[in-house]
């Protein structure tokens, strides 16, 4: 059982006394999970705070310390996407089905997508923080983490959010520091951090039946999270039905036997249908 639900890699990964380390190991997988993940897009994005709290339940170390709040939060952003998306598959949601209209004869088609077969990009030269000369002195420059996305999540204005971001990633830097760089110099610091940034793939590009035009089609590492809540809800219908237990002890129960007991209710259905033929 553990060989699915165990140890995933990160593209980025965690500084320890040993070095950048990424193992992640998730903790035994319960509906839980699958209920907090189930309402962690209220519409539209899942905000940082939610992956944070979908990433805790699920998560038991990271680089072979106990997970923390506080590490989640210190992740990169693309080590938490790898690990919302790492979650999608060991909880079933591998398999996907995408919805796309074509951009040039805007006729809809559907795309079969598997998540394991999305690349991801791993942490480049300097990961997790470099150093350069920016605006004449020289500064350190990290890469963005959940943390940081909490933190800009309300400013409005996308100009506004990433002199935000900026001033939060290089060090020392206020925004007025980085509201005075030239845009040669904001482009070199955007090439710094996707440099070092670890990243998981986020459109695929796929050709239209018809026309044969290329579309790109957004991928979010957390597009499961949107089919998660019927299902589960339905299981825990099933299983309340026939053993009469709560809703909560059915979510406390491990993912793997929740499933062996809707097998187990599947086959006495086959079995009575079956019986109610000879009868009949
Ligand atoms: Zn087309």
């Amino acid at each position: 059982m553990t060989s699915r639900l165990a140890d995933i890699r990160l593209p980025g990964g965690v500084m320890t006394d040993d070095g950048v380390r990424k193992d992640v190991r998730f903790e035994q997988l319960t509906g839980m999970v699958e209920l907090l993940a189930g309402e962690c897009r209220p519409g539209g994005d899942c905000p940082a705070e939610a992956v944070s709290l979908v990433i805790d339940r699920a998560v038991a170390s990271i680089g072979g310390r106990e997970a923390t709040r506080t590490m989640i939060d210190d992740l990169p952003v693309g080590d938490r996407q790898c690990i919302m998306r790492q979650l999608g598959i060991a909880l079933g949601f591998d398999r996907l089905w995408l919805t796309c209209t074509c951009s040039s004869c805007q006729s809809g088609f559907d795309i079969d997508l598997r998540q394991s077969d999305l690349p991801t990009k791993d942490a480049g030269t300097g990961f997790p923080s470099d150093t350069a000369t920016i605006g004449g002195r020289s500064r350190t420059i990290r890469v963005p983490t959940g943390a940081d996305q909490a933190a800009i999540s309300d400013i409005a204005g996308e100009e506004e959010a990433i002199v935000a971001l900026l001033a939060r990633i290089v060090d020392p830097a206020t925004p007025a520091e980085i509201r005075s760089l030239d845009t040669a110099e904001i482009t070199r610091l955007e090439r710094m951090v996707e440099r070092m940034s670890p990243e998981v793939s986020g459109e695929i590009v796929t050709a239209c039946p018809e026309c044969r035009n290329e579309n790109r089609v957004a991928v979010d590492p957390d597009l499961w999270v949107d089919l998660i809540r019927d299902s589960l809800l339905a299981e825990v219908h099933v299983i309340a039905s026939a053993y009469h237990w709560t809703e909560r002890e059915i979510l406390d129960l491990p993912i793997t036997r929740r499933r062996r007991y809707l097998e187990l209710l599947d086959r006495d259905r086959g079995m009575r249908d079956r019986l109610d033929e000879v009868v009949a």
